[in-house]
């Protein structure tokens, strides 16, 4: 991912293109502040610098993809559905996390957010998703 590291393209005024927060996943834009440790930037934000990825995190990951399995290819599932089935009784907390979880799938390649029917931009939708396979 790193190229040389020193920092030539910022100097240049070439903007470097834009990331994932490993964390939640939304897009980090490149930042002027940032010209300096561009590379080692892995975060959105402090919050998620602190909350990082958890071991729920990893599990909310993984439940997406099994009830994403056993469903038919185009179906799709709410997050809290995943939510609900890592902690059945403090699953509301895991709202947010399990929306954080769909983003880094789809970092990675696994899945779509869709509402309404329509593929969004999951750094900036807003609202109730849907999570579904990619590749349909
Ligand atoms: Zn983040």
């Amino acid at each position: 991912m790193s190229s040389c590291g020193c920092g030539a393209a910022g100097r240049a005024g070439m903007t470097p293109p834009p990331k994932p927060c490993v964390a939640c996943g939304r897009t980090i834009t490149w930042r002027a502040a940032w010209a300096a440790n561009w590379d080692e930037v892995r975060y959105c934000s402090d919050r998620c610098r602190r909350r990082k990825v958890r071991p729920v995190d990893t599990a909310l990951e993984t439940t997406i993809m099994t009830l994403l399995g056993a469903r038919a290819r185009g179906a799709t599932i709410c997050p809290s559905e995943a939510a609900r089935v890592v902690d059945p009784e403090g699953w509301r907390e895991l709202m947010e996390p399990a929306r954080a979880a769909a983003r880094r799938l789809v970092v990675a390649g696994s899945v779509e957010i869709t509402q309404g029917g329509r593929v969004v931009d999951p750094s900036t939708c807003k609202g109730p998703i849907r999570i579904r396979r990619t590749g349909v």
